[in-house]
């Protein structure tokens, strides 16, 4: 199946409505992905249709629980899951943080390249990151367990907002050492499609948060 086909029937599976266009840039993504980590170690996935279901599809399907216009993500790396996000939801602002500088170089370099006005990039270990405005969300993928996440990025979340972290299993035993002041507010199971793994999406919120 062509490529973007593949994208937009995957994304849609999610209930995303995404264009032909916005399935371009996304593979263009990879394509500059393929080409930086020619020079630096970005990914070590490698092949076309696991980057479409590991890094394009499984970003894409926690689009459905992202509430709010300003969205953080967290020890980004080379992008994801916010540059795909960012491609899917022009309308929400976008700030890709990580410890590494080499990975937001690339991350500028793309969104300067596909005009991604809504992705800004800030250098900074998540615990000392002081940002201007809070955030509705702050989501992470592959940035360790969960009590160690809340206790990291507590601070950066407007009240009412949400934490989220992209697992694979059901983290029960991270969910038992949640931090004083924090619940579970939903576990959602995400099937990502052609991919043959579990995924779920922790939502965190404060104790004293409606859910
Ligand atoms: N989220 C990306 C993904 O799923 O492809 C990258 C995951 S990678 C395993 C973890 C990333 O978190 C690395 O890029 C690392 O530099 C970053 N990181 C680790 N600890 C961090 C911290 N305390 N603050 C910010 N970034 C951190």
């Amino acid at each position: 199946m062509n490529p973007v086909t593949t994208l937009i029937e995957g994304a849609a599976k999610f209930g995303i409505a995404l264009s032909e266009s916005q399935g371009a840039r996304l593979l263009r993504v990879l394509d500059e992905l393929d080409d930086w980590n020619q020079r630096m170690n970005l990914t070590a996935i490698r092949e076309r249709p696991a980057q479409i279901t590991k890094h394009l599809l499984d970003s894409l399907s926690v689009q459905p629980f992202l509430r709010g216009e300003r969205i953080c993500d967290i020890g980004t790396g080379a992008g994801f899951p916010g540059i795909p996000l960012a491609i899917a939801c022009p309308e929400k602002h976008f700030t890709l943080v990580d410890s590494t500088a080499k990975k937001l170089k690339f991350i500028d370099h793309v969104a300067q390249l596909l005009e991604l006005a809504n992705i800004r990039t800030v250098h900074t270990r998540a615990e000392s990151y002081k940002p201007d405005e809070r955030f509705d969300a702050v989501l992470s993928r592959a940035v360790g367990p969960v009590d160690q996440f809340v206790k990291w990025t507590g601070h950066l979340i407007v009240g009412g907002g949400r934490l989220l972290a992209m697992k694979g299993r059901y983290p029960e035993d991270e969910l038992k050492k949640l931090p004083n002041g924090w619940k579970l507010a939903a576990v959602h199971r995400l099937e990502v499609p052609g991919l043959d793994e579990e995924r779920h999406l922790v939502e965190i919120c404060r104790s004293h948060d409606k859910i």
